[in-house]
């Protein structure tokens, strides 16, 4: 029996029975994110669909604006904070069959996408050229360009390239009520553009709640010729903050540092014995790229400075030793997820961002509210732009353990705020840090939400996220 027979017929006539999902099961799919919330509650959509053109996603629009219907954006899914999940059901436009990569324009360096292209497909296509689109989030070979510009997504060498905002020379949205905008540099193919409001940046990051992006223009870049790894160990945490500090004042900006403590160290070993990671309070990973002379005077330069406070320095460039000494990080999160035999890795509190000088007192207080809370955490993060990744470990059956990680998660974004931080770094708001918004954005939550107001009288784009939930419901 379909749960809205109504809706499903508009629908299939509206863009055809081929795009149009309904069966009870097939929604259920639609139902959840990446993220440990949406494994908890059910949030399933009336109906899906499956658009594939910028006019089919503007009658579906004009379709749900005119009959007050909910309408949920949709990449790949991999989101941690239930962004693509329809907490009010109505309509999940799926956008992830919808991957065409409309042109790459070597002479200006940049490429129009639509937004289900895949973020590793795109880089794959790019490289033929010698290029490359910098951000890389970890789920790189499942997230599509269209959930990244929304989330503003970005990995581990976004302390040098930045995150997908530096990119986005334009967009194409369809706007709640259906009409369709260009915005930026979409039209010109400059890539200088300070002309107007800055409508592109209102975009980026908005999380699929003003509108839905259905093109890009990406800014592409060249790709690094050469890349060294240099690992460094240091006996006392304060250490390894000291070090990327000074790493920065004598002028180098690697693509990557990343820090992992004593917590994820001893994950790490007992997860792969082999990999045999030094005992110490912390680790750090510089990932220097550029031409092969600068890489190396870089990675010689910042290992005198380690040396200066770590137990043990190694720097290398050859392919084979970095993936070695890159293995510990990259093994991370799976060691994470096993070091309860009974528990699993979930995803609560994951990432906020704390200025530097802050980390090191960051990564202490994680660990007291860890016992305080009685829940297991491993550490790790960029440290280099003050990204901590805590990744709580517990029962996800034991209705008792899930409330002990909400109030630890709960901890833990007040504690990002109190440290002059934020409660995400990459992973974006969604559901799961709308409640905070006040408290991170202050009276400025009120200009979003005026701004949510004017582009979307009625308040049915991505309802129930980013903004505080009983504030938004004044939107409608
Ligand atoms: C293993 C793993 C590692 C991850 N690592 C990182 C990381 O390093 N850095 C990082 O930033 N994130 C990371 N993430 C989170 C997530 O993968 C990224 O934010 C990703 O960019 C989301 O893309 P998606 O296509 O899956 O979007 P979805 O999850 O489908 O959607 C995300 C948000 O974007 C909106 N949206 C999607 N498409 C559109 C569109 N076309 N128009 C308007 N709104 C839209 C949705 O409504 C939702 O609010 C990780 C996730 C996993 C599972």
């Amino acid at each position: 029996m379909l749960k809205n027979q109504a809706l499903v017929k508009d629908l299939v006539a509206l863009i055809g029975p081929d795009k149009v999902i309904s069966e009870e099961l097939d929604l259920l799919c639609y139902s959840y994110d990446s993220s440990f919330k949406s494994r908890n509650h059910r949030f399933v959509p009336d109906a899906v669909v499956t658009p594939r053109s910028t006019e089919e996603v503007s009658k579906i629009m004009k379709y749900a604006y005119a009959n007050n219907i909910p309408v949920t954006p949709r990449g790949a899914a991999t989101g941690e904070t239930c962004g693509a999940v329809p907490v009010r059901g109505g309509i999940v436009l799926d956008l992830s069959t919808w991957d065409t990569i409309e042109e790459i324009d070597t002479s200006n360096m940049q490429a129009i996408v639509r937004p289900g292209v895949v973020h590793a497909n795109l880089n794959k296509e790019l490289a033929k050229y010698g290029l490359f689109f910098p951000p890389d989030p970890g789920s790189s070979r499942m997230c599509t360009i269209g959930g990244m510009v929304a989330n503003n997504s970005s990995g581990l060498r976004a302390v040098k390239y930045g995150t997908t905002e530096n990119y986005v020379l334009g967009l194409e949205v369809v706007l709640p009520y259906g009409d369709v905008i260009v915005t930026g540099g979409m039209k010109s193919r400059a890539i200088k553009n300070v002309s107007g409001m800055n409508l592109t940046k209102l975009f980026v990051g908005s999380e699929g709640t003003l509108g839905v992006i259905t093109r890009v223009r990406l800014r592409v870049w060249p790709k690094p010729k050469a890349r060294g790894i240099l690992m460094a160990v240091f006996p006392d945490l304060e250490d390894a903050p000291q070090t990327v500090l000074e790493v920065y004042q004598a002028g180098i900006l690697p693509a990557g540092i990343e820090i992992l403590d004593d917590s994820a160290i001893k994950a790490v070993n007992e997860y792969k014995p082999e990999i045999n990671l030094p005992d110490a309070q912390a680790i750090l990973l510089f990932e220097l790229d550029g031409n092969p002379a600068s890489v190396e005077w870089e990675g010689n330069e910042v290992a005198r400075i380690a040396k200066k406070r770590a137990s043990q320095v190694e720097w290398s460039t050859d392919p084979e030793r970095m993936a070695q000494l890159w293995e510990g990080r990259s093994v991370t999160a799976a060691a994470a997820a096993r070091v309860r035999p009974d528990g699993s890795r979930v995803f609560a509190g994951e990432d906020i961002s704390v200025p530097l000088s802050k980390v090191t007192e960051c990564l202490r207080r994680i660990k007291e509210l860890g016992e305080k809370y009685g829940v297991g955490v491993v550490n790790y993060g960029h440290i280099g732009d003050g990204n901590v990744h805590t990744a709580p470990v517990i029962d996800p059956e034991s209705p008792e353990e899930i409330e002990r990680v909400e109030k630890f998660a709960d901890a833990i974004h007040r504690l990002a705020v109190e440290l002059g931080g934020s409660t995400t770094g990459e992973h974006g708001v969604g559901l799961v840090r709308a409640p905070y918004a006040r408290l991170e954005h202050g009276p400025a939550v009120d200009i979003m939400l005026l701004i949510k107001r004017a582009l979307d009288p009625k308040g049915i784009m991505n309802p129930g996220k980013l903004l505080p939930e009983e504030e938004e419901a004044r939107v409608s």
